[in-house]
C-alpha cells in the first residue's frame, strides 16, 4: 500500500492544513484509522455528511443509479434530477431549482440571477447590481463568491477583486436601509448563521427586516443556506424558523449527503429569471448525485427534525454548564463553543481522546450528523466536558 501521508506531501498542492489522521473506514458518527482507533466525528465532513458516513439507503440510491444511468449532461432529460428538483422545491416552498456542485458556485448563480433579474426590469442603465453583504460572512472561494465574503483573511493575495459588493455590519438595520436607498443596489446576501464566521446566528428582528428592506426597496434576497440547510437547524432551512420568505435560497453540504452538489432555489418571482444560454453547468444535477441526494431530503422529516432539536438542547445545556466554556452560540446542531483556551489545541487533544470536532474562527465548532446516536452523543459531550474543564 502506498505511504498515504508522504504521497500526500509529495502530490497534493497544500492549501489545507490537516489533523494528523487517515480515515480508513467510517459508518455512521464514527471513523476509524489505519490502527482501527474509533474516533466520534462531530464534524461530519464539515456539516456535509448530515446521516453520518456510508447511510444504507444513500449507499445503496448512489450505486444503483450508477449502474443505470450515470451521467448525461444537461442536454437530456432525467429521473434524479426531476424527482430531486420537486422534494426540494415541496421542502422550501420555493418554485424552481438550479443544480451545480458546490456552494460557492450556488451562490455565483445567485448573484447572476439577481443581476439579471435587476437588469431586465430596470435596465443596464439603471446600474442597479451592486450586493449588500455582511462582515464576517463567508460565500465561497470563486473570485464572485470571495469578493462577496466579509472576512479580509480570504481576500490577502487575490486582488484585484470584483467591484458591485458593499457591505455592513450584520445586525445594524440602519446601515442596511442606508445602503438599500442608494439605488445603485439590487440584492442582500446573508447567512442566518454566520458559520465560518464564528457560529454567530442574527438577531431575530434583523433576518425579519431583512425581508422588509428587500421588498420595500425591490432587491433580491438571497439567504445562504449552504451549511444551515437540510435539516442543520431543526427545520429544513434554517429560515423556516424565522417566517421569512427569501427570493432566492441557496445549498449545497449536506444536500448529497458526501456526493458534490450545490442548488439554487428560486421564488415565483426570480422563477423565470435565468433563460437558455445564460447559465449552465456540466455536472450541475449530475444523476447519480441526484439520486444519492434524493434518499437523503427524504430522510429527513418531522421526526428527525425533532430529534435535532432534542440533540441540540442537551448540547447547549451541558456545554453552558461546563467549566471553561465562555459561551455557546449557533443553533439546532450548529455549534460554536468559545472557550478560555486555544481552539486547535482542543481539537488536538480532543482527537487523542477520540473525538473530532471542527473550529470556527476562535471557537470549537460542532456539526454532528443529524441521525447521531444519542449514546455516541453523550459519550462525546462527556469527554470533551473532560477536556474543557
Ligand atoms: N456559503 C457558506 C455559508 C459556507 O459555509 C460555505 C462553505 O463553507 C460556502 C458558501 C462555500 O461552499 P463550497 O465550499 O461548497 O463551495
Amino acid at each position: 500500500m502506498i505511504d498515504i501521508k508522504s504521497t500526500y506531501s509529495e502530490y497534493i498542492a497544500e492549501t489545507y492544513s490537516r489533523n494528523d489522521l487517515v480515515i480508513m473506514k467510517a459508518k455512521g458518527s464514527e471513523a476509524f484509522d489505519e490502527n482501527g482507533k474509533r474516533y466520534i466525528d462531530l464534524g461530519a465532513g464539515i456539516a456535509v455528511n448530515i446521516l453520518g458516513y456510508c447511510d444504507d439507503e444513500f449507499a445503496d440510491a448512489v450505486a444503483k443509479q450508477a449502474r443505470t444511468v450515470s451521467h448525461t449532461s444537461n442536454l437530456y432529460y432525467t429521473e434524479p434530477q426531476a424527482h430531486l428538483a420537486k422534494l426540494i422545491c415541496e421542502k422550501s416552498g420555493m418554485k424552481k431549482v438550479f443544480f451545480s456542485n458546490s456552494g460557492a458556485e450556488a451562490n455565483e448563480c445567485a448573484i447572476k440571477a439577481a443581476r439579471k433579474y435587476s437588469w431586465d426590469k430596470y435596465g443596464e442603465e439603471a446600474g442597479r447590481n451592486k450586493i449588500i453583504c455582511l462582515n464576517h460572512s463567508f460565500h465561497g472561494r470563486t473570485i464572485a463568491t470571495i469578493s462577496a465574503t466579509g472576512q479580509s483573511e480570504y481576500h490577502k493575495y487575490f486582488a484585484p477583486f470584483l467591484p458591485g459588493y458593499v457591505f455592513v455590519e450584520p445586525n445594524d438595520i440602519e446601515a442596511m436601509v442606508a445602503e438599500a436607498k442608494k439605488g445603485d443596489v439590487c440584492a442582500i446576501i446573508a447567512e442566518i448563521i454566520q458559520g465560518e464566521g464564528g457560529v454567530n446566528l442574527l438577531n431575530t428582528n434583523y433576518i425579519k427586516s431583512l425581508q422588509t428592506i428587500s421588498e420595500e426597496n425591490d432587491l433580491v434576497l438571497i439567504i445562504d443556506e449552504v451549511q444551515t440547510g437540510n435539516g442543520r437547524t431543526g427545520k429544513y432551512f434554517a429560515y423556516q424558523n424565522f417566517d421569512i420568505k427569501p427570493d432566492i435560497v441557496t445549498t449545497a453540504k449536506g444536500l448529497g449527503g458526501g456526493l458534490p452538489i450545490g442548488a439554487t432555489l428560486f421564488n415565483d418571482r426570480l422563477a423565470n429569471t435565468l433563460t437558455p444560454g445564460t447559465h449552465g453547468s456540466t455536472f450541475g444535477g449530475n444523476p447519480i448525485v441526484c439520486a444519492g441526494a434524493v434518499s437523503i431530503v427524504e430522510s429527513i422529516d418531522d421526526k428527525l427534525l425533532d430529534e435535532v432539536k432534542a440533540k441540540s438542547e442537551y448540547i447547549f445545556t451541558n456545554l453552558r454548564q461546563c467549566g471553561g466554556v465562555k459561551s455557546v452560540t449557533g443553533m439546532g446542531l450548529m455549534i460554536g463553543i468559545e472557550t478560555d483556551k486555544n481552539a486547535k489545541e482542543i481539537v488536538k487533544l480532543l482527537a487523542d481522546r477520540g473525538v473530532l470536532v471542527l473550529t470556527a474562527k476562535t471557537k470549537l465548532r460542532l456539526v454532528p450528523a443529524l441521525n447521531i446516536p444519542v449514546g455516541l452523543l453523550k459519550e462525546a459531550i462527556g469527554i470533551m466536558k473532560e477536556v474543557l474543564q
